[in-house]
């Protein structure tokens, strides 16, 4: 007798046309059942807000952080950028009672989600800042890289791979992931090539641009399950991103002479009499950076109508880079000192051997992601050698051993060969 194929009990459906099919004791059950009668079940029970953890009510299903209270968990992570994170703690905070507003029919007011974007070099910490803020949250978050995205069709990944990502986050919990926050970094690459309409299709920049326009404004998308390049044959997974918080980071190199090209030809406010100039520093120009500006430097302004706030890093200087590097709660000298003291040994940086790394990192203008190479490369044979010799106990990093194993290094070496 042929072999009956497994089928869905409740909807007939056979093996090969679901995604998955579980086994109950006499029969079997799919996973789009199960998701349907999961919508049901939840729809049911719970109230305005629908909270994923048990035994909580619909009002105080989340635990609302207030911003202040927000930020000062960052402050212990992060130094300085105050701006940056206070428009990041309001944006996230705002995100909460957004999800947490009633469901009323006819409500006028609708409390829309403010998207981020912010603006900052290389090695300033917004990443870092992204992924401080993710630990404090209670929703879904993901980081996506915008330089591996191109246009639908072309060798790269399609958009909807960053929403895949938040719902692997969120477990594959459609509904969770609906809630989440996506950190889209290296915005700026996706940035119109010029300003001349090319006959060539700018499939990396406009294009990612366009795409990522319909994720922004709050449609339904159909994701791969497993993220990459879509095929037909796969089973989509529709998720909708209208309550999707999206936190944008870029370096915008060059946009400087934007915002100084505005501000210069500026009819009112600021006037050509170079007083302006003469009292702000160059460094802190970024402070200034806005909409119009971004838009100089190639992002489309239907992207920019989507990210409505605009927030800026400031460049880290010598007293900043001296502070991340003695004073957050995991601090690169404080890391050191855990290491060293599971060998039983102390180790103390000299002040001039920590100036002497942040200077060597300004050198090389790496931002804060340099202090680690820098120390890494100073440290790196007392690492090896102490933990054999079991009578040293104390090991103290002068200026004249930091310079003199730094020189060595071929890190050293390639500056002096450019
Ligand atoms: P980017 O702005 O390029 O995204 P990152 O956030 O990746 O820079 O920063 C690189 C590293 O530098 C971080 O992992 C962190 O250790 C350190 N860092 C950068 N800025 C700060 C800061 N303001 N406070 C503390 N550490 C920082």
């Amino acid at each position: 007798m042929k072999k009956q194929q497994a089928h869905c009990t409740l909807c007939g459906r056979n093996q090969n046309d679901v995604q998955m099919l579980l086994q109950g004791v006499d029969g079997h059950v799919c996973s789009d059942c199960i998701e349907q009668a999961h919508d049901v079940l939840n729809e049911e029970l719970s109230g305005p807000v629908k909270s994923n953890r048990k035994g909580k009510g619909s009002k105080d299903a989340y635990n609302l952080i207030k911003p202040m209270e927000m930020k000062a968990y960052l402050d212990q992570y992060v130094i300085g950028q105050d701006d940056a994170k206070k428009h990041l703690c309001v944006a996230v905070y705002n995100h909460y009672k957004r999800l947490m507003q009633p469901k009323v029919a006819n409500d006028e007011v609708q409390i829309e989600k403010s998207n981020i974007i912010m603006v900052g070099e290389t090695g300033t910490g917004k990443t870092y800042l992204a992924r401080n803020i993710a630990k404090i949250l209670e929703v879904p978050f993901c980081i996506a890289d915008a330089t591996v995205l191109t246009e639908a069709g072309y060798v790269g990944e399609d958009v909807e791979s960053i929403l895949t990502r938040l719902l692997q986050a969120a477990d594959y919990d459609v509904e969770k992931a609906e809630k989440g926050i996506v950190f889209i970094d290296e915005i700026d690459k996706i940035a119109r090539k010029s300003d001349n309409p090319s006959i060539t299709r700018d499939v990396s920049g406009e294009g990612v641009q366009q795409a990522l326009l319909k994720l922004l404004e709050g449609s339904v998308v159909n994701c791969p399950p497993q993220g990459g390049r879509k095929h037909p044959d796969q089973k989509m997974i529709a998720v909708n991103t209208e309550n999707i918080l999206f936190i944008c980071g870029g370096a915008f190199d060059g946009v400087k002479r934007h915002i100084t090209k505005r501000l210069n030809t500026q009819p009112i406010g600021f006037s050509k009499d170079a007083t302006f100039f003469d009292e702000f520093d160059d460094s802190h120009i970024m402070q200034y950076v806005n909409a119009q500006d971004l838009k100089s430097f190639g992002l489309i302004p239907e992207l920019l109508g989507r990210l409505p706030v605009i927030t800026y890093l400031n460049p880290l200087n010598k007293s900043t880079l001296l502070s991340i590097l003695t004073q957050p709660k995991n601090a690169l000298v404080k890391q050191y000192d855990k290491l060293f003291k599971m060998e039983g040994i102390d180790i103390t940086f000299s002040d001039e051997a920590l100036e002497y790394i942040v200077e060597q990192a300004m050198q090389y203008k790496l931002g804060a992601r340099g202090l680690r190479s820098i120390c890494e490369a100073i440290i790196t044979d007392a690492m090896f050698e102490l933990p054999s010799q079991t009578e040293i106990k104390e090991f103290i990093v002068t200026l004249e051993y930091a310079r003199d194993k730094f020189e060595r290094t071929t890190f050293h070496q390639m500056k002096k060969v450019s």
